[in-house]
């Protein structure tokens, strides 16, 4: 009798500051829509996608949304506890938002030490004349730290598939550095072949969704 082996899933938690563009990077992944009003996420919100990878494989993606008031701190490091990757989130136009990426590497370290794939990634590079991090500043502290490092713009759809492309690659165990060409690398197909998305208000349903997709 043939065993047909489960879908591969991968959880990869957002963190990093309120209003840094985390909902919105992944809003545009999950269905290339972008919100300019701005609702910051309450607890954690939770979404699924099946994604075709390299050479036809189906993988899973869970992504989890968490909020960056501190009021919901507390929450996090039970999701980045058992998350493959961490994508440490923060604003190109907001200086802060860059020094504080410190304390999530340290959040995630604490956490997971060194078993997870953590990206750095500067949004909002549309802002071009409000930019305060130069991008030679995200790609040195990606490099210090051996993190993959991007920048995007959900509102300009700028580096959002090649954002996922990377954490699918490297997942995959096929990592290429951060100064690769995008057009160099691998084809990741982002076809709709599922998703789901789950809020915090409904979270006890999370695990059924987990396990039915
Ligand atoms: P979160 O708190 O990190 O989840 O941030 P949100 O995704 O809710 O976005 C916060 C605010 O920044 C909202 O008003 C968004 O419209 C805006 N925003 C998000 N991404 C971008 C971007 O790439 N460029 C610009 N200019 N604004 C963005």
């Amino acid at each position: 009798m043939a065993v047909v082996s489960p879908l591969p899933k991968f959880k990869v938690v957002f963190v990093g500051d309120k209003s840094v563009g985390k909902t919105n990077i992944i809003y545009r992944f999950m269905y290339d829509k972008f919100d300019t009003t701005y609702q910051p996420t309450i607890g954690i919100d939770f979404w699924s996608r099946t994604i075709l990878s390299v050479e036809d494989t189906q993988i899973r993606l869970q992504l989890w949304d968490t909020a960056g008031h501190e009021r919901f701190r507390c929450l996090i490091p039970s999701y980045i506890r058992d998350s493959s990757t961490a994508v440490i989130v923060y604003d190109v136009a907001n200086r802060q938002s860059f020094l504080n990426t410190t304390k999530w590497i340290e959040e995630v370290r604490k956490e997971r030490g060194s078993d997870v794939i953590i990206v750095l990634v500067g949004n909002k590079s549309d802002l071009v004349d409000k930019r305060e991090v130069a991008v030679e500043e995200g790609d040195a502290k990606a490099l210090e730290f051996g993190f993959i490092f991007i920048e995007t713009s959900a509102k300009a759809r700028f580096n959002i598939k090649p954002l996922f492309r990377k954490i699918v690659t490297a997942l995959l165990g096929m990592e290429t550095p951060s100064s690769t060409r995008q057009e160099d690398m691998v084809g990741v197909n982002y076809g709709n072949v599922s998703s789901s998305h789950v809020s915090s208000s409904d979270m006890s349903n999370t695990q059924e969704v987990a396990k039915t997709n």
